[in-house]
């Protein structure tokens, strides 16, 4: 298969223009067009028929096409579904803030880490994106809004540390000056803990919001709720989380979806509280999206209130994370899911 233009940065495309016998402007030319959402050569005005011709014999622009588009009428959430040239989908939800407007979106077509409360992961992986699909969301996305997106957070469907090289380049191309320049102080990654690929990344000293989604207080808890428990410990998580501090200087978000008669009881709060109390982190609460597939059931707004209160009586920053989209299929995956079960 060619090389998809998407996935290449800027320095790369240039050698390969170079290499092509067009100066390095050109590769300027082609990424701008790309990074605004181009999505064919033709597009490329500014450019010879030539050299267009000439491009489309060498390279690819793999499509990343909108197949649906579903606004909530509640918060103007947007929820995308979008086909990937080899006929995968994938999903991105667009939420708009008073600070601006951020996008979640995915990095794998399914998810192998097999998190109980979870729609992405029911199927399995199907397979990693590349670096150019993780950027397309965003390009398509923003083309159809009309309106610069600048935060990103990587928590749709997939794994980011289970695709950890396509995901370091996205951060790359996300960043470029000529293309969407959004800031790494506007990214946060989420992770289920993937204890190695933790220290990898602290080591590139970038300085992008490092979230855990940490959902119990024990290993015996987590393990009920998260496969990826077996593997690795809190205590080898928290420790990997105090290096990626000190290498980077970043705050790290803690997530905790609260899942009744799980992990929501005052016991549970107080305990998570001892366990994070040197981290000076903050703890994102997200009351867990209710979907057909299983029986997991939110908790009661007085529960959560207490479950947040109590934290935040023992010193711990803690939100409880807004909900975004209820009129629409805001939960992660099931937009994916609803469509899957539509083409059987
Ligand atoms: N794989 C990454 C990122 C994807 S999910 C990770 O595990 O962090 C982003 C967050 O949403 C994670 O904290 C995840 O555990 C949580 N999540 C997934 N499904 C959920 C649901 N149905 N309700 C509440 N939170 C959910």
């Amino acid at each position: 298969m060619k090389q998809d233009l998407k996935s290449m940065t800027l320095a790369e495309m240039q050698e390969a223009f170079a290499a092509l016998g067009e100066p390095k402007f050109r590769a300027k030319q082609v990424f701008t067009w790309l990074h605004r959402g181009a999505t064919c050569f033709d597009e490329m005005t500014n450019l010879s028929k030539a050299l267009r011709e000439k491009l489309e014999e060498n390279y690819e622009i793999l499509p990343v096409v909108m197949l649906e588009r579903q606004i909530s009428q509640i918060d103007g959430t947007n929820k995308f579904l979008f086909r990937l040239y080899d006929g995968n989908v994938v999903e991105s939800v667009l939420m708009k803030y008073k600070h601006g407007n951020s996008i979640c979106v995915s990095t794998q077509v399914g998810c192998r880490m097999g998190c109980k409360f979870c729609a992405s992961t029911i199927g399995g992986r199907i397979r990693d994106l590349s670096s150019g699909e993780i950027l397309a969301q965003i390009m398509v996305a923003q083309r159809y809004l009309g309106e610069r997106i600048s935060n990103v957070v990587l928590m749709g469907s997939g794994e980011p540390l289970d695709n950890f090289d396509n995901v370091i380049k996205f951060l790359k191309l996300v960043n470029a000056e000529y293309g969407l320049n959004i800031g790494q102080r506007h990214i946060t990654l989420s992770t289920c803990g993937i204890v190695p690929k933790i220290i990898e990344l602290a080591d590139l000293n970038l300085s992008i919001t490092l979230a855990i989604s940490l959902h119990a207080f024990s290993d015996e808890k987590r393990r009920v709720i998260m496969p990826i428990a077996n593997k690795y410990t809190i205590a080898e998580i928290l420790d990997a989380c105090k290096y990626y501090m000190n290498k980077t200087g970043r705050r790290i978000t803690y997530e905790y979806s609260l899942v009744s008669g799980v992990n929501d009881s005052k016991e549970d709060a107080r305990s998570l509280s001892k366990l994070l109390k040197d981290m000076n982190g903050h703890v994102n609460l997200i009351p867990v999206n209710e979907i057909k597939e299983n029986t997991l059931k939110r908790p009661s707004k007085k529960t959560i209130e207490d479950f947040e209160g109590i934290l935040k009586a023992h010193g711990i920053e803690a939100t409880v994370r807004r909900e975004m989209g209820s009129d629409i299929n805001a939960a992660c995956g099931q937009l994916r899911r609803s469509y899957l079960e539509t083409q059987k």
